[in-house]
């Protein structure tokens, strides 16, 4: 992509509006722009990074067996009224009439829309378990939208529904998500601590959620200190006893204020912070299916309510954690798995024939290689170029300049997250991207 002919509007001032960092720099980065409270365009930067969030979600839980689905923003209340939710939800969710008058929810969550289309096609164990998702936009008219996309009214989320035939195969579901969780934020960059968290009426223990600790973070954590350790249990087999893994986890404790206090734990052991929630998995018992009868046949012939859980992931609150965990004063310091582009081609004398000549090369090569590469080819200063560039935060930037060319023909590389820089020859740069 050429930098010219793109379309990424940097800001050189902190907008007034923007009180955490993540949506200062998402404002300043141009990859967003405010169109109403808690309402946001994704400009093309933007998206390119809610692209790739969303990408390792489905591709995780396509490896958990879940199946996507695709349900629409807009549902009819009539499913709500028969769950009961359609009072009890309340003001958080906009309720819009059409030309014949009949009432519609944007969707806040889909746990109704899903159950009936389970209800109205499956009749059997024999289909069973089922964990359908959708990667959709959601509307909840929150009383206090704020720090940008963190607290959106309109925002993208994952939601996973699954289903089952009794509690055994339900809670085998909940590890099956749990444990694609823990790979989903790892493969983002990001560190996260399930937490255990309220069940409410429908009891037990099996709710978490996934916190990534971060200073602006709304939530209050507390935290065994080896969380910080644990890896993610990458290339699981998702058909096999996932117990284990669940049993690691949540063997380290993480809970909020109160329950801490309640409990006899090692203070020198636990961490003190603030976090920000991006998911959570929730054993939903038969809360839903009850009411909206959605039943199967056990392999006994026997009519059974199935049994529920649901997943959510804030796909868009995801971009401004990962911006929370990885910055610095200069800008943005994307992780290379969710960055809008691996490489960034710097041309510093932009109009002079060699400069243009041997950048032109090294963006054309990038691209025949299919690496997903911007080539800044503005007629700007260097110190703009520098500064966009890191304010942008592409993981590595090749720089090339008069001078360098003609000091033996060597550009400079530089690594974003280290801001260590190199002199390679071109090739040498080049190998240092196709090659990873
Ligand atoms: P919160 O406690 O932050 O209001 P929630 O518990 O109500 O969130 P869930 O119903 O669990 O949210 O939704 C699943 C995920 O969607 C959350 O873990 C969060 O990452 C994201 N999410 C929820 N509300 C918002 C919002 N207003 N803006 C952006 N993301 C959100
Ligand atoms: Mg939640």
């Amino acid at each position: 992509m050429r930098y010219s002919k793109y379309f990424i509007p940097t800001l050189k001032e902190n907008p007034g509006e923007a009180q955490v960092v993540s949506h200062r720099l998402m404002l300043r980065a141009g990859m967003i722009s405010q169109l109403s409270a808690g309402i946001y365009n994704w400009l093309p930067l933007g998206l390119k990074v809610l692209q790739k969030v969303s990408e390792i979600v489905r591709d995780e839980l396509n490896k958990a067996s879940a199946i996507e689905i695709l349900m629409p923003t807009l549902q009819p209340v009539e499913l709500w009224q028969e769950s009961g939710r359609y009072d009890a939800y309340g003001a958080e969710m906009l309720r819009i009439k059409d030309r014949n008058n009949r009432e519609y929810a944007y969707g806040p969550t889909a746990e109704e829309v899903v159950t009936d289309i389970f209800r109205k096609n499956i009749r059997s164990y024999k289909d069973m378990p089922k964990n359908l998702y959708n990667i959709q936009w959601k509307f909840r008219d929150e009383t206090r939208p704020r720090f940008g996309l963190m607290r959106g009214r309109e925002f993208l989320m994952k939601d996973a529904y699954s289903f089952d035939v009794d509690y055994e195969a339900a809670k085998k579901s909940y590890y099956r998500m749990f444990t694609a969780y823990l790979n989903i934020f790892e493969r983002m960059g990001l560190k996260t601590i399930p937490m255990q968290a309220d069940t409410g009426p429908i009891g037990g223990n099996l709710s978490h959620e996934f916190i990534v600790l971060a200073e602006t973070g709304e939530s209050q954590v507390y935290c065994h200190k080896d969380f910080l350790k644990t890896d993610a249990p990458q290339g699981v087999d998702f058909d096999s006893d996932l117990l284990p893994i669940y049993e690691k986890w949540t063997s380290l404790y993480a809970a909020t204020d109160e329950v801490c206090k309640e409990e006899d734990i090692k203070k020198e052991d636990i961490i003190t912070a603030r976090g920000i929630e991006v998911g959570q998995v929730f054993y939903l018992g038969k809360k839903y299916s009850e009411k909206l009868k959605a039943e199967v046949l056990n392999d006994k012939g026997q009519p059974v309510t199935v049994e529920m859980g649901c997943y959510g992931i804030g796909v868009s609150r995801v971009v401004p954690a990962i911006i929370e965990a990885s910055h610095d004063e200069h800008g943005i310091i994307w992780p290379e798995s969710v960055a809008p582009f691996k490489a960034v081609v710097i041309n510093l004398n932009q109009g002079v024939s060699e400069t243009d000549k041997v950048s032109e090369e090294i963006y054309q090569k990038l691209l025949n290689a299919k690496v997903d590469v911007l080539y800044d080819d503005r007629n700007e200063r260097a110190g703009v170029k520098f500064k966009d560039n890191d304010l942008i935060g592409i993981p590595y930037q090749i720089i090339v300049g008069k001078k360098g060319l003609e000091n033996g023909g060597v550009v400079e590389f530089k690594t974003r997250k280290t801001g260590e820089k190199e002199t390679l020859s071109v090739e040498e740069a080049l190998n240092k991207i196709i090659g990873k």
